[in-house]
């Protein structure tokens, strides 16, 4: 446990009502990506930073941890506390990270011939992450495929949506839930349990119904996916 990051978490999370009587576990943790995550389970409240913010000033830490409480208690996070964690983000960890992106994703382009995956990816981090999760490299699937409507590649951080989605007939709501899906891969990493790999754990699954119009996108998948034509 680091003494200062639990301390400046266990500081704040007084301040927060709702967070009353619940216990409080705090970690750095080792995301491919620069992401940080709260979760409420059996009356403890875990916070995991990344490892990429271990030197960052406490002002950040706090930033991160406002973002983080707001999201698990539903509050809206002010500009200021987004903007200032978005700076030091862009100024000191950014620059900072293994610049294997461009290499590894050569054919992938996140402009499809309708639809740009950054904006999708972008609106969202907004709504559903407050934007805490940094982005992977992007991109419409080389083939077509139903089978396979999107994967999130750890190793090469490489987020891909199928390019059948790429068409003016499938509602946005439908690309954006493959997209909200595939961003919950980067947060919640795959489980080994009993040497099995879970790729979607109850929380994954409670995590995606938050999802706006989950019903919706999943009927239109349901009935409508196998009724489209190449
Ligand atoms: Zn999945």
């Amino acid at each position: 446990m680091d003494q200062r990051l639990h301390s400046v978490i266990s500081e704040l999370k007084t301040h927060y009502k709702p967070a009353d009587g619940y216990d409080l576990r705090v970690s750095y943790y080792t995301y491919k990506n620069v992401s940080h995550t709260i979760r409420l389970r059996d009356g403890i409240i875990y916070v995991r930073i990344s490892d990429k913010l271990t030197d960052a000033p406490d002002e950040t830490i706090r930033a991160i941890g406002v973002i983080l409480f707001d999201k698990l208690f539903g509050f809206k996070t002010c500009k200021d506390v987004r903007n200032s964690y978005r700076t030091y983000i862009n100024q000191f960890v950014v620059p900072n990270l293994p610049a294997v992106k461009t290499r590894v994703a050569r054919g992938y382009s996140a402009q499809g011939k309708y639809y740009n995956l950054d904006e999708i990816f972008d609106k969202m981090n907004r709504t559903y992450f407050s934007g805490t999760v940094s982005k992977p490299v992007l991109g419409w699937s080389l083939k077509l495929s139903k089978r396979c409507l999107g994967f999130y590649d750890q190793s090469r951080d490489l987020l891909v949506i199928s390019k059948i989605f790429d068409k003016k007939r499938v509602p946005d709501y439908v690309r954006e839930f493959i997209m909200y899906h595939e961003m919950l891969h980067i947060i919640i990493p795959v489980k080994k349990v009993n040497g099995r790999r879970v790729v979607h754990p109850p929380h994954f699954l409670k995590e995606e119904k938050s999802f706006r119009d989950y019903e919706l996108a999943q009927k239109w998948l349901k009935k409508k996916l196998w009724r489209l034509r190449f």
